[in-house]
């Protein structure tokens, strides 16, 4: 007779059990199917318009892509995308690591969706694809916004240069409009032109800074000031709170001895604190009264107008850079130009205009 196996040893085996439905290698093969699908640009463009965030996702891989049929296929999405675009606000964000930036747009997302809106938030920094993304638009530390379905938020453009990631920042800005985003945030860091990129892409700039002893000017880049519609000084919380409204004072008064500015806005300096949601919606109103400012005076669509006016100048700069320093013969003809620079025996603005001549008959 069969003798009774316990049921505690690990080496008992159970009887089969019929495979679920959705394990089935025909349940899996399809999963495959759908997932490597290849979506067409009138698919993609359908699915952001329904506000669908895969979609959404796989059209910015798409910009983001160095495959040139991607590239052709991305262009085309977008141009299908800008009579789409719905009205929205544009918001950069800027301040040196460790400021809280992660923390304020955790706080400011989270309360703009509370007030209803849908928010993205992207990020410009083209050092990220060094570090992999860490520095910025880390989803990681974005807790609560990351899981909030009215929240779309992607971390910085791969690439090494500037211009690439911010083109692809660009173009993801009229993908995030056509797919009805409110409020777009996007963060930059303090370091490299990075902030003058975003700048140029954004109707409002805000800055974070550190409340600070009496040097807090000192440390501070002239030019971020001059971009800045907004300081806020954050971590204005526990013993901190005094150093911030000294640093406020400071700002204002340094604010001051600005021109005033084309759009007849003065910069404000506010105090927040990001980590305990101190201060965020008096952020929010400051921008809603920038934003009513500025359309009331015609200059927010003026602003924009200006702003794509200058990225079609940058572009073609870069392209044509590009195509030149392409072609084959412009190589040698460069290093021929260069010897004789060297030589004494031209001057570099001779070479130039010898070098366009050339690349003028050959192209
Ligand atoms: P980021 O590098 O600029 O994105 O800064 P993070 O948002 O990652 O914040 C850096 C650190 O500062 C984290 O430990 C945050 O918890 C902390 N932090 C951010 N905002 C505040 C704030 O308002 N008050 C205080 N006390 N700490 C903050």
């Amino acid at each position: 007779m069969e003798k009774k196996q316990s049921n505690k040893t690990a080496l008992r085996e159970n009887k089969g059990v019929s495979k679920q439905k959705t394990t089935s290698k025909e349940a899996i093969s399809n999963l495959k199917k759908n997932r490597q699908k290849i979506l067409s640009t009138d698919e993609l463009l359908k699915g952001i318009l329904q506000r669908n965030t895969a979609a959404l996702s796989r059209s910015i891989t798409l910009i983001e892509s160095q495959n040139e049929a991607h590239k052709s296929k991305a262009s085309t999405l977008i141009e299908k995308s800008l009579e789409h675009t719905k009205p929205s606000i544009r918001i950069g964000i800027t301040g040196v690591p460790g400021v809280g930036k992660s923390t304020f747009i955790e706080a400011l997302g989270t309360y703009l969706t509370k007030l209803g809106s849908r928010v993205a938030v992207l990020a410009v920094d083209p050092s990220s694809s060094l570090t992999k993304g860490s520095v910025l638009g880390d989803k990681t530390r974005m807790y609560s916004l990351v899981n909030n379905p009215n929240a779309f938020i992607r971390p910085s453009a791969a690439g090494n240069t500037l211009g690439g990631v911010a083109r692809r920042t660009r173009e993801t800005i009229s993908l995030c409009e056509a797919a009805a985003y409110d409020v777009i945030l996007i963060e930059t860091v303090g370091v490299g032109q990075s902030e003058t990129a975003v700048h140029n892409m954004v109707d409002f700039f805000l800055l974070l800074k550190l409340p600070g002893a009496g040097d807090e000017l000192q440390g501070i880049k002239r030019g971020i000031i001059e971009l800045a519609d907004a300081i806020v000084i954050n971590k204005a919380d526990g013993n901190t709170v005094k150093s911030a409204k000294l640093a406020q004072q400071e700002f204002k008064r340094a604010l001051h001895l600005y021109p005033l500015r084309y759009s007849n806005w003065t910069p404000k300096v506010l105090l927040c604190s990001a980590l305990e949601n101190k201060g965020i919606e008096n952020c929010w109103k400051l921008i809603q009264d920038y934003i009513k400012q500025v359309k009331k005076e015609g200059y927010f669509i003026k602003k924009r107008q200006e702003q794509s006016i200058l990225c079609l100048k940058q572009a073609l700069e870069n392209q044509l850079k590009e195509q030149f320093f392409n072609t084959p013969l412009m190589h040698k003809e460069l290093e021929t130009q260069t010897r004789l620079i060297k030589l004494n025996k031209r001057s570099p603005f001779a070479a130039a205009e010898h070098l366009i001549n050339v690349y003028k008959t050959c192209s």
